[in-house]
């Protein structure tokens, strides 16, 4: 999703969130998590927290990212939240589109339990032939 203006976070700018693992990342609603010039990922238990945050990689690809208002793949969980919440908060019924969400994500989860059906190229017929009139 592309937007025409420039947005800004003051966590992707300043932030730095840890996980349970104790990787690095730019919040807590972020997927990409630091890495050092090697690629393997920066622990805050192992690595200078001043050596963290000099490495602005992931950083500077998320703000230019959002400097172009372009929605950087690692913010996805964070822009998702958002577009629901401004989707049900300005909404005319706002209880009503948040109880369609909730039964659209019920809806997703049961058909996901109920198992697609097999794959097949021929037609056959499904509707019970006997007792018809
Ligand atoms: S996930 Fe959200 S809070 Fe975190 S850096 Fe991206 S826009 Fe900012």
């Amino acid at each position: 999703m592309e937007f025409n203006k420039k947005i800004t976070c003051s966590l992707a700018q300043r932030g730095i969130g840890i996980e349970n693992a104790g990787h690095v990342k730019v919040c807590n609603l972020s997927t990409h998590i630091f890495k050092d010039a090697n690629g393997d990922p920066y622990r805050i238990d192992q690595t200078n927290l001043r050596d963290i945050w000099n490495n602005n990689v992931t950083r500077k690809e998320i703000n230019d990212s959002l400097d172009k208002g372009e929605r950087h793949e690692n913010c996805q969980l964070c822009w998702d939240a958002v577009l629901i919440n401004s989707a049900i908060a300005l909404a005319k019924k706002p209880i009503l589109m948040a109880t369609s969400f909730k039964n659209a994500v019920i809806a997703g989860r049961q058909s996901f339990l109920a198992g697609r059906m097999k794959k097949s190229f021929n037609a056959s017929a499904s509707s019970p032939e006997s007792g018809l009139i």
